[in-house]
C-alpha cells in the first residue's frame, strides 16, 4: 500500500528531512502526512479591497494592475519596488530578493493576483515579497482558495519545511495518489444518510478546500469516521464482554436487602436512586458481569446506591468491596455504611496499605474464609494479598483517579471462578461527549436528582478587600453553631509556597478568632495520616469550629454541620474541583454559603470559572463550561488518557457528531456483532488495519 511507503521515499523528503519529520512530527509514512491535518487555513476565496488594507500581519489578497516598477538603492540596500492599484486605492510592493528574476517577468500595467502579509514602513503600509501571478479569467477562480496551514517547529522550519513546504508536500503526496490507494472505510448507505463524503474526496478537501462548504464537509467526514470507529471499537469490547463474561446471577433479594430497605434507610429514595437500583439489580440477575458507570452529582445519593447494590451481593452469599481513592474517604465511606448498616449483622471491615499485623491478618482470614461480608478500603484492595471467598460485586467511588487497568485487575480478583460485578461512581458529573469516550466500554446511569429539601448554596464571589466583612460573616455563622470550612490551594509544582500560604494563613486566621472562643482544625497533605485523622475526628465531634485545610477534603467528605465553604486564591481551581469543594457543605438542613476569595487581578477564563461557579449548582452544566474552557486533555484525571487525542475531533464541539456516531455503531453491532455481513466488509477491514497500526489499541488498553 502506498500510504504504507516510508516518508524519506515521497518525492522532496529524503532521508535527512524523513529524519526530522519522524523526530518532531511522529511523520514515518505517507499515510502520516495525508493525516498531518492543517490547524488553520489562510483564507484566499475573496480578494480585499487596497483601501481597507489596514492592519499591519494581516493577510491579504488583491487583485488589481501593476502601476510601476523600479529598483531602487545600491549593494545591501538594493530592492525592487512597485505599486499596485485598484479601484480603491494603491499599495507599494517590495523585494530584496530574486530582483533580476522579477524586473524580467513582472510587467507594468498587466493585472495580477498578489498576496502576502502587511507590514509597515516608514509609516505606510506595504507588502514585503508578495507573492504575484498575473491574473486571468482561469486563475482568478483558482486563486480563490483556503491555504492550509500546518503544526510545524523549528528544527522543521530549519529543513524548509514550513508552513509552506509541508503545504508543497502534501500537495505532491496527494497528485501522486489515487482513488485506489484510499479505500473507502465506511459502507455506502451509511455515507448516503448521513450524508457524508467519501475518504477520498475528504482527504483531498481537508487539505485543499476551495470553499467554506468544501472545508466543513471535508471536516465533518474525518470527524465522523474518527469518533465513528472509537465508538465502533468501545462497543464491541462492551458486547464482547457482555457476551462472553458470564456473571454471578443474584436472583434473591433477601432479608439484608430487605430488612436494610424496610427498617434502616432514614429516608425516601429519589426517583433518580429507584431507578438506578433497578438497572443495578436488573444487570446483577442477567446472568452477565455488570459493568456500570453511576454518574451524579455532589451529594445526590450515591453512596446508599452503592450500597443496596452490595447487599444484593450479600444476599445471594457472595462479598461485596467499595474502594475509594483515599484513606479519609474510605474512612467516611466505612463510617458512613457502617451506621447506615446498623445491627443488620453485616460483617464489615476496613482494609487500606495502613492497616497491619494483626489487624490485618484477622480481615485477610476473614475475606478469605467468607466470614466477613463486606470491606470498605482503598487501592490496597486490589492488590494480590487480598483473596476473597468470593467477591461478588465491586463498588468503585470517585473512579476518575482509578485507571483503566486497576479496573482489569478487579475483573480478575476471583481466579478461576466468576468476575465479581463492577459498579463504578464518578466523583462529580463528567460531560457526555467525555463520559462515552472513557467509559464508552460501560453502561451508564445518571442520578440527575437531588434529594428533596436541599437549599441550593449560596455561591459569591469576593476579593482582598472584602476580607473583613467576610470574617464577620464566618463568625455569625459560628455564632449559630455551625462550622466553616476554609481551603487554600496545593499543587506539586509550587507546594513549597502553597504550604507556606497555608501555614501564614492558619497563623492570621489564629490571631482574628483567637481561643478559647474559636477553635480550628488544619489538615493537609504533608501530615501523618494519623494527624490528619486526629484533625478530622476533631472537626467532625464540633470541637473545632473552623477547618483549615488544603483539597485533601476535596472528595467526599461528609460534615452535614458546616455551612462555609471559603476558597482562598480560588482563581487558581480548576471548576470540576471547585464544584467538589462546594458539595463539602449544604449537606445539612442550614442555608449554605460558597465564598470564592481571590486578587483583583484575574485572567478572562479565571474570571468566566468564578462566575460559572456564582451561577449555577448544576454539576452537568459546570461540567460541560469545564470541557469547553480547558480542553478534554485537562480535565481532571483524564490527562493520562490516550482516548483523548484525536487528530480532528474536539469533543468539547463535536458533541452532535459523536453521539450519532455512537447510536449508529450501536445499531450495526446490534444487527451484526462481529462485522460479518458483506455490507460490514469496509468496517471489518479498517477495525483490522487500526489493530494491526497499534495506534487505536494503546489508547483503549
Ligand atoms: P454523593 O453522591 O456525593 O456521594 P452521598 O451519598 O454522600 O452523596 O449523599 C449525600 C447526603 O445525602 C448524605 O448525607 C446522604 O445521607 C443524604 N441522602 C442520600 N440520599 C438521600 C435521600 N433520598 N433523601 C435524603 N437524603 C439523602
Ligand atoms: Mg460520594
Amino acid at each position: 500500500m502506498p500510504l504504507d511507503t516510508a516518508i524519506e521515499y515521497l518525492k522532496g523528503v529524503g532521508p535527512q528531512r524523513a529524519e526530522t519529520l519522524k523526530k518532531e512530527l511522529g511523520i514515518f509514512t505517507f499515510g502520516d502526512l495525508l493525516y498531518h491535518f492543517p490547524f488553520r487555513y489562510i483564507d484566499r476565496t475573496r480578494f480585499h479591497r487596497i483601501r481597507d488594507a489596514q492592519t499591519e500581519g494581516e493577510q491579504v489578497q488583491f487583485r488589481g494592475i501593476l502601476r510601476r516598477l523600479e529598483t531602487l538603492g545600491e549593494g545591501r540596500a538594493r530592492r525592487l519596488t512597485g505599486t499596485l492599484r485598484d479601484e480603491t486605492g494603491a499599495i507599494e510592493l517590495v523585494w530584496f530578493q530574486g530582483i533580476h528574476w522579477l524586473e524580467k517577468n513582472l510587467q507594468v500595467g498587466k493585472e495580477y493576483i498578489v498576496f502576502g502579509r502587511l507590514s509597515e514602513f516608514n509609516g505606510r503600509v506595504n507588502i514585503a515579497h508578495p507573492e504575484m501571478e498575473e491574473a486571468n479569467p482561469e486563475n482568478t477562480q483558482k486563486a480563490r482558495h483556503f491555504d492550509p496551514v500546518y503544526p510545524s517547529t523549528d528544527k522543521l522550519v530549519q529543513k524548509g519545511l514550513d508552513a509552506k513546504g509541508l503545504r508543497k508536500l502534501t500537495r505532491g503526496l496527494l497528485d501522486s495518489l489515487s482513488p485506489a490507494d484510499l479505500p473507502e472505510t465506511l459502507p455506502d448507505p451509511l455515507m448516503g444518510s448521513y450524508r457524508l463524503l467519501s475518504r477520498w474526496e475528504a482527504l483531498q478537501k481537508i487539505h485543499f478546500p476551495e470553499t467554506q462548504t468544501e472545508l466543513d464537509a471535508a471536516t465533518r467526514r474525518l470527524k465522523f469516521e474518527e469518533l465513528f470507529f472509537l465508538q465502533l471499537r468501545l462497543l464491541q469490547i462492551r458486547t464482547r464482554r457482555k457476551d462472553a463474561s458470564r456473571g454471578f446471577v443474584f436472583d434473591k433479594i433477601g432479608d439484608f436487602f430487605n430488612r436494610f430497605y424496610q427498617e434502616k434507610l432514614p429516608f425516601e429514595l429519589t426517583g433518580a436512586q429507584k431507578r438506578v437500583v433497578r438497572e443495578v439489580r436488573a444487570d446483577v440477575a442477567s446472568g452477565r458481569q455488570m459493568n456500570r458507570l453511576v454518574q451524579g452529582d455532589v451529594g445526590s445519593g450515591k453512596t446508599v446506591v452503592a450500597l443496596m447494590s452490595m447487599l444484593m451481593a450479600l444476599d445471594n452469599g457472595h462479598q461485596a468491596c467499595l474502594m475509594a481513592p483515599t484513606e479519609i474517604l474510605a474512612q467516611q465511606h466505612f463510617t458512613n455504611l457502617t451506621e447506615l448498616l446498623g445491627d443488620l449483622g453485616v460483617n464489615i471491615g476496613f482494609l487500606t496499605g495502613n492497616v497491619k499485623g494483626k489487624k490485618r491478618e484477622a480481615i485477610l482470614a476473614q475475606l478469605a474464609s467468607g466470614e466477613m461480608h463486606a470491606v470498605v478500603g482503598t487501592h490496597a484492595l486490589i492488590e494480590d494479598w487480598v483473596q476473597f471467598q468470593s467477591l461478588g460485586i465491586a463498588v468503585i467511588d470517585e473512579q476518575h483517579r482509578f485507571g483503566v487497568e486497576q479496573r482489569a485487575k478487579l475483573w480478575a480478583k476471583n481466579r478461576g471462578s466468576l468476575p465479581p460485578h463492577v459498579l463504578v461512581m464518578t466523583a462529580t458529573p463528567i460531560p457526555r461527549t467525555l463520559a462515552m469516550t472513557l467509559y464508552g466500554d460501560l453502561d451508564v446511569s445518571v442520578i440527575d436528582e437531588l434529594p428533596p429539601g436541599r437549599k441550593p448554596i449560596v455561591t459569591t464571589h469576593r476579593t482582598e478587600h472584602h476580607r473583613l466583612r467576610v470574617q464577620g460573616f464566618m463568625k455569625e455563622e459560628i455564632a449559630k453553631g455551625r462550622q466553616v470550612y476554609v481551603v487554600y490551594p496545593m499543587i506539586e509544582e509550587t507546594e513549597t509556597v502553597d504550604l507556606q500560604n497555608l501555614m501564614s494563613g492558619y497563623e492570621a486566621l489564629s490571631r482574628d478568632f483567637p481561643q478559647p472562643e474559636y477553635q480550628i482544625s488544619i489538615v493537609h497533605g504533608k501530615m501523618k495520616a494519623a494527624d490528619k485523622d486526629f484533625e478530622m475526628q476533631r472537626f467532625l465531634r464540633r470541637e473545632t469550629q473552623i477547618m483549615i485545610a488544603t483539597t485533601v477534603i476535596e472528595v467526599g467528605v461528609n460534615v452535614p454541620n458546616a455551612s462555609v465553604m471559603v476558597i482562598e486564591n480560588a482563581d487558581r481551581f480548576g471548576l470540576s474541583q471547585l464544584h467538589q469543594l462546594r458539595g463539602r457543605v449544604g449537606r445539612g438542613a442550614d442555608q449554605s454559603f460558597c465564598i470564592l476569595l481571590t486578587g483583583f487581578k484575574l485572567s478572562a477564563d479565571a474570571r468566566e470559572r468564578l462566575q460559572t461557579m456564582v451561577q449555577t449548582n448544576d454539576g452537568f452544566i459546570i461540567a460541560e463550561a469545564d470541557l469547553r474552557l480547558r480542553g478534554p486533555g485537562n480535565i481532571e484525571g483524564t490527562q493520562q488518557s490516550g482516548m483523548l487525542h484525536f487528530r480532528i475531533a474536539d469533543l468539547a464541539r463535536d458533541g452532535q457528531i459523536l453521539t450519532a456516531a455512537r447510536e449508529i455503531a450501536l445499531k450495526i453491532l446490534e444487527k451484526d456483532p462481529s462485522l460479518q455481513l458483506p455490507e460490514h466488509a469496509r468496517l471489518k477491514r479498517q477495525l483490522e488495519t487500526e489493530t494491526k497500526d497499534g495506534r487505536v489499541w494503546s489508547r483503549i488498553s
